[in-house]
């Protein structure tokens, strides 16, 4: 983690010892020295703080009007594309790709080893919007996230947060059910846990081979739920029973 008053106005000096002219370059020569990965799927809340946002907002501004400037859209007399830079950038960063600035939502776990603790199987369906890293392009659909209850548990809601704050970023959908098993993981202690996503993907339905129902699916199963056909089988069967109840 980077000492977070260096990214303060008065430290634009990059560790090359000449100025930077960005802030984010500025953010990207801290992640390079101290060997952090920032492709479009990682997280790098701790390199920025407070009111930094805003600054790469105002960057990322200039950089999309160059955009459409390059595309030869007038966004100077367009009515429709005058503040289109500035809603491209609060978009990337407040919205579709919100997981990769923010921090992890705070998942406050509670006790579940009494001696009524809860020992079942829980499954949580959450709706996923996301995007993927090669096109940005919308990616849409469902996550069923299952646990085998272990020491603690966490809210209903923050398994749907915890995977929302994981597709809100660049990724593809086997990378994106990997992260929301690991992150459930660190959230909840289960060491016995599956992940199971359906979405359809702009990148084959809006360009392409412009495919509409681009349905795809991806399943991560850990501990018991790969070893134990039981443990599987009830996931999968909780499944079908909430594909009836909810369909997509
Ligand atoms: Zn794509």
């Amino acid at each position: 983690m980077t000492d977070k008053k260096e990214t303060g106005l008065d430290a634009m000096a990059g560790d090359g010892g000449y100025q930077e002219a960005y802030f984010a370059d500025v953010i990207r020569t801290k992640m390079k020295r101290d060997n952090k990965r920032f492709w479009a799927g990682d997280n790098i809340s701790d390199y920025l703080h407070e009111g930094d946002k805003d600054r790469l907002i105002d960057e990322a501004t200039e950089a999309f009007e160059l955009v459409l400037d390059r595309l030869l859209i007038d966004r100077e007399s367009d009515p429709n594309s005058k503040g289109t830079a500035r809603r491209l950038a609060k978009m990337y960063f407040n919205e579709i790709m919100a997981g990769r600035y923010d921090p992890a939502p705070d998942a406050t776990a509670f006790p579940n080893d009494s001696q009524d603790r809860y020992e079942g199987m829980l499954v949580v369906r959450s709706e996923l919007r996301s995007m993927c890293s090669h096109h940005h392009q919308p990616v849409s659909g469902v996550a069923y996230i299952g646990i085998i209850a272990a020491e603690k548990l966490i809210g209903l809601s923050k398994y749907t947060r915890i995977a929302q704050w994981c597709a809100r970023r660049g990724t593809l959908q086997e990378e994106l059910a990997n992260d929301i098993a690991r992150e459930i993981e660190k959230a909840t202690g289960a060491e016995n846990l599956g992940v199971y996503i359906q979405a359809v993907h702009g990148c084959c339905e809006n360009r392409g081979i412009m495919a509409h129902s681009s349905l795809t699916q991806t399943t991560v199963l850990k501990g018991s739920f790969k070893t134990d056909p039981g443990a599987k089988k009830e996931f999968f069967d909780n499944i079908k029973l909430q594909q009836e109840f909810a369909p997509r």
